[in-house]
């Protein structure tokens, strides 16, 4: 079997940028995609922080990434790692398809998933009027009222690319401040103003109204200031309250409490994690920034730890 000098789990823009750097060093690498070709960043219609574009479509950045990196020489895999044997190197990936893949190092760059409120009725009604991505999703509640649950980047710029489409979006919070950056909250104040956002604060979701055969009808929420009941009647619910990182197939590697990878592990390497020759970047790493620019920076140190790494060990 060949062995593969690296490879890059994930293909957001950690991965990406990794693999942008390791195809210049000569390391062949080998990206598997994940189910999430391009990452969380395809989820998102406009992205204005990204230094050198004022504002890009998520898909359209990341197209560019993976072409960069194609362009290089980066081998790009559709196929994702269930499993990977750490007990001797080269490490062995088991993949999704059944297959294996042998690699003298591998940085982990798996990013993150939606979190869910852990009602009943979200597994119920997931794809039939609940979803976690409004760019996918928005276009079916157009001229429709809609609800959207969290405080942070995410749900407030959901908020805004709904309202954009939809005759009123309901935004439930369960605090009186958000999370989201200054310039964001401002927007949506706006969007209040023009009556296009209704702002549900101090307020928890009880429970996702529907049934079988309309999906999702409705949604009660309790504020917590006064444990008054309201039921607000949507056909769509966005739930926007957080990512947890995609590391629990990756054990017995260190993990902190809240299962982002520990790195910095290894002596002289910032993205090492607990086994040797194993790297970590983005957001499955990260338990503060989680940003595209952060994503990209870590992707860049790993790629560069690995260059190093295999000079030392090879
Ligand atoms: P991700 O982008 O999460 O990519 C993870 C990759 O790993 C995916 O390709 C996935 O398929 C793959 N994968 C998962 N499991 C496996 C496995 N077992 N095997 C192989 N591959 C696997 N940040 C900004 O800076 N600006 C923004 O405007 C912005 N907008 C956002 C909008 C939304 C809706 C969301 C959800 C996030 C946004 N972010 C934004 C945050 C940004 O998307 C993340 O910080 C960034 O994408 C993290 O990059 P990553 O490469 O670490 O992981
Ligand atoms: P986040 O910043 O972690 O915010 C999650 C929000 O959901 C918080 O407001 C939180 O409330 C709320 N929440 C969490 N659990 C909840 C529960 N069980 N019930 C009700 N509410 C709950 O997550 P995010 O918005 O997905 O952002 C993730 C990362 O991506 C962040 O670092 C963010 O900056 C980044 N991002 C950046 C951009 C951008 O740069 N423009 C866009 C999107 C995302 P509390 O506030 O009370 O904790």
């Amino acid at each position: 079997m060949t062995v593969e000098n690296l490879v890059i789990l994930g293909s957001g823009p950690a991965g990406c940028t990794a693999a942008i750097y390791a195809a210049r060093a000569n390391l062949d690498p080998v990206v598997l995609t994940g189910l999430q070709i391009g990452g969380q960043l395809t989820q998102t219609s406009s992205i204005e922080n990204w230094p050198g574009e004022a504002m890009i479509s998520g898909f359209d950045l990341m197209e560019k990434m993976q072409e960069h990196a194609k362009s290089l020489g980066a081998k790009f895999v559709n196929d994702e790692a269930t499993e990977i044997d750490y007990s001797e190197r080269p490490f062995t990936i088991s993949l999704g398809s059944g297959e294996t893949i042998k690699a003298k190092a591998i940085i982990i760059a798996t990013g993150a998933n939606p979190k869910f409120l852990g009602l009943s009725s979200e597994s119920k009604f997931l794809g039939n009027g609940i979803s976690t991505c409004a760019t996918c999703d928005g276009f079916f509640y157009k001229n429709k009222e809609v609800a959207v649950v969290g405080g942070g980047n995410t749900a407030l710029q959901d908020a805004l690319y709904l309202a954009n489409i939809c005759k009123k979006v309901y935004l439930i919070h369960r605090r009186d401040t958000f999370r989201a950056e200054n310039l964001v909250v401002e927007r949506v104040k706006a969007e209040v103003k023009n009556n296009k956002i209704e702002l549900v604060l101090n307020s928890n979701v009880k429970e996702i109204l529907g049934t079988d055969l309309a999906g999702v009808t409705g949604l009660t929420v309790v504020n917590k200031d006064t444990n008054e009941e309201r039921t607000i009647n949507v056909p769509g619910v966005f739930i926007a309250v957080g990512h947890k990182p995609n590391s629990a197939s990756f054990a017995p590697i260190a993990l902190k409490e809240d299962g982002t990878i520990e790195t910095g592990l290894q002596p002289g390497f910032v993205t090492s994690c607990s086994v040797p020759g194993i790297f970590a970047a983005g957001d499955v790493a990260d338990d503060t920034y989680r940003q595209a620019i952060t994503s990209a920076g870590t992707g860049c140190k790993a790629a560069l730890d690995v260059e190093r790494f295999l000079k030392i060990n090879d």
